[in-house]
C-alpha cells in the first residue's frame, strides 16, 4: 500500500470505524461461535502473494466480527467499562504513524515530555497531592504504564528494592535473599488478583487481609498483621490499597492505611484501576482521602476517561526509587542530556513505550475536564436509575453500596437461583452481565459502560432481566 493508496483506504476505514461504532446497537453483544472458530475461517499459513484489499476488507465482516465481544455495545454491561472515544482513536492513528519508541528522552524528546505534562494535567485533575507532580521541582512525578497490573508490579518491585538496601544497611552480613525470604506485602482480600501475581513475580509473599463488611480494608485489620509478622521476624514492606474493587467497586481506608504504612515504613501503592477516573469529580473525591500518605498511585484513564487501551496512569512521590530498582545504563542507551529528564525506561518494565500521552492530549483537550466530569457523572446516575429498579422490585436484593457505575444485585435467596438467572441471561444474548462472589454470596455485577449510554438502555437491561427472572422463577414453582 502506497500513501496514494493509503489516502483512500484509510479514509474508507474511518468510515467503517464510525458505521461500526454508530451502529453496534444492531449487532449481538456477545458471539455465539465456538472455541477454533477462526481456524476454520482462514488458511493454514500467510499468503504467498500479496492479496487485494477488497478480500481482505469483506474478512473483517466474515472472520473477525462474528467472533468480537461489542464492549462498546449499550447493552454490554460486564467487567467494568473499556474506554473509547474518536479523539482518541485519531491521537492513536498519529501515534502508530509516529511510531517512536520512547525509552529514553533522546529516542523522541516529543514522546517524554508531553507525557509529563500530561501527566501533571491528570494528576492536577484529580487533584492529587503537589509531590506526585513533575511541576512542584521535586522528586515526584507520573508515568503511563500498559496496565494496572504493570503499575502494581512496578510499585512493588520498588518497594522491594528500597526494603534489601535499608535491611542491607542496617544489618550487612544479610544476603538479598535472606531478606526477600522475610518479607511480606498485603492487600485485601478484594483485591484484585493482579497484586497476587505481583507477589508472585516479584518473589515476595501477599498476604490477603479481611476486609470488613463493606469490603473495605481498615487500619486496625493491617495494623494487627504488621504486628503478628513482625514478631514472626517477618519484614512488611507493601500494601496495596485498592479504591473500586473489582467484585464490588468497594473503597479501602486509605486514610487508616496510610497512617499504619507511614508509621512501620511500608510502601503504600494504591489501585484505583476503574474508580480513579471518578475523582476528576469534585464530589468523589472523598473516596481519595489518605491519598497523602501514598507513595504511588495509580488508575485507568484507559477503562473510563474516553482514552482507548492501553493508558494507566501511575503517579510517584520519589522517582529515584523506581530508578534504582531499574536501572540499566548501557552505552547504546546514553544520551548527552541524561539526568535533566526522566528517561521512563528507568521507571517501566519493558524498554520500548508507544506515544500514549498523545491520547490524553488529544481526549483533554477536545473533551474538557468539564466534559468528562458529566461523562463519569452520566455514568454514575445511569447506575442509580438501576439500583432503583432492583429497589423497587421486592424479588431482589442490592448487595453492594453503589458508589459509582457498578450495581451488585441478586435474586434474593440462595445462589442456585442467580447462578441459573445468569446463565439464561447470557444464553438469551441480549445483554451480557458477568457474575461475582463476596465470601459465599454470589450475585451478578451490571456496569454502566457504553460510550453513549442512555436510561433507555438501563430500562432495556431491566426488562429482559425481569421477563427472564420471571419466567425462571415460575417454573422454580
Ligand atoms: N485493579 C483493579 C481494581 C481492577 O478492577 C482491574 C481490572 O478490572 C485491574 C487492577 C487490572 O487492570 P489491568 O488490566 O489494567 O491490569
Amino acid at each position: 500500500m502506497d500513501a496514494a493508496e493509503f489516502r483512500q483506504r484509510g479514509k474508507e476505514m474511518v468510515d467503517t470505524v464510525a458505521d461500526y461504532l454508530e451502529n453496534i446497537q444492531k449487532r449481538p453483544v456477545f458471539p455465539s461461535v465456538q472455541p477454533g472458530y477462526i481456524r476454520e475461517l482462514v488458511p493454514e499459513s500467510a499468503p504467498e502473494t500479496a492479496e487485494s484489499w477488497e478480500d481482505l476488507f469483506g474478512d473483517i465482516e466474515r472472520v473477525v466480527m462474528p467472533g468480537v465481544t461489542h464492549w462498546h455495545h449499550p447493552q454490554f454491561h460486564a467487567y467494568f467499562p473499556t474506554a473509547n472515544s474518536y479523539a482518541a482513536l485519531c491521537a492513536d492513528m498519529l501515534s502508530d504513524a509516529i511510531g517512536c519508541i520512547g525509552f529514553s528522552w533522546a529516542s523522541s524528546p516529543a514522546c517524554t515530555e508531553l507525557e509529563m505534562v500530561m501527566m501533571d494535567w491528570l494528576g492536577k485533575m484529580l487533584d492529587l497531592p503537589q509531590e506526585f507532580l513533575f511541576c512542584s521541582g521535586g522528586k515526584g512525578g507520573g508515568v503511563i504504564q500498559g496496565t494496572a497490573s504493570e503499575a502494581t508490579l512496578v510499585a512493588l518491585l520498588a518497594a522491594r528494592n528500597q526494603t534489601i538496601h535499608r535491611e542491607k544497611e542496617a544489618n550487612p552480613a544479610l544476603t538479598e535473599a535472606d531478606i526477600m525470604a522475610r518479607m511480606v506485602g498485603y492487600c485485601s482480600d478484594q483485591a484484585h488478583s493482579s497484586v497476587e501475581r505481583a507477589g508472585l513475580l516479584g518473589a515476595v509473599k501477599i498476604v490477603k487481609l479481611s476486609s470488613d463488611r463493606k469490603q473495605s480494608l481498615r487500619g486496625e485489620t493491617l495494623a494487627q498483621a504488621v504486628q503478628k509478622d513482625k514478631e514472626k521476624g517477618l519484614i512488611p514492606f507493601f500494601v496495596c490499597g485498592t479504591l473500586g474493587t473489582t467484585p464490588s467497586c468497594a473503597f479501602d481506608s486509605i486514610e487508616e492505611l496510610g497512617a499504619v504504612c507511614n508509621l512501620e515504613k511500608i510502601w503504600l501503592h494504591i489501585d484505583a484501576a476503574y474508580a480513579g477516573s471518578a475523582f476528576i469529580c469534585p464530589e468523589f473525591r472523598y473516596l481519595l482521602s489518605g491519598v497523602q500518605f501514598a507513595d504511588s498511585f495509580n488508575f485507568n484513564p484507559h477503562k473510563w476517561l474516553r482514552v482507548t487501551f492501553d493508558c494507566s496512569a501511575m503517579w510517584i512521590k520519589d522517582s529515584s526509587k523506581l530508578v534504582d530498582a531499574f536501572n540499566v545504563d548501557p552505552l547504546y542507551l546514553k544520551h548527552d542530556n541524561q539526568g535533566k529528564v526522566p528517561d521512563y525506561r528507568h521507571w517501566q518494565i519493558p524498554l520500548g513505550r508507544r506515544f500514549r500521552s498523545l491520547k490524553l492530549w488529544f481526549v483533554l483537550r477536545l473533551h474538557g475536564i468539564k466534559g468528562l466530569q458529566e461523562y463519569i457523572r452520566q455514568h454514575v446516575k445511569l447506575a442509580h436509575e438501576f439500583e432503583a429498579l432492583v429497589l423497587a422490585d421486592e424479588r431482589f436484593e442490592i448487595v453492594a453500596e453503589v458508589v459509582l457505575g457498578l450495581v451488585c444485585f441478586r435474586l434474593k435467596g440462595a445462589n442456585d437461583i442467580n447462578e441459573q438467572l445468569l446463565q439464561r441471561i447470557n444464553q438469551d444474548g441480549r445483554i451480557h452481565l458477568v457474575p461475582s462472589k463476596i465470601g459465599n454470596t454470589y450475585f451478578l455485577r451490571f456496569a454502566v459502560c457504553a460510550p453513549y449510554a442512555e436510561s433507555k438502555d438501563v430500562q432495556f437491561a431491566w426488562t429482559v432481566l425481569t421477563e427472564l427472572a420471571t419466567e425462571l422463577l415460575k417454573e422454580k414453582k
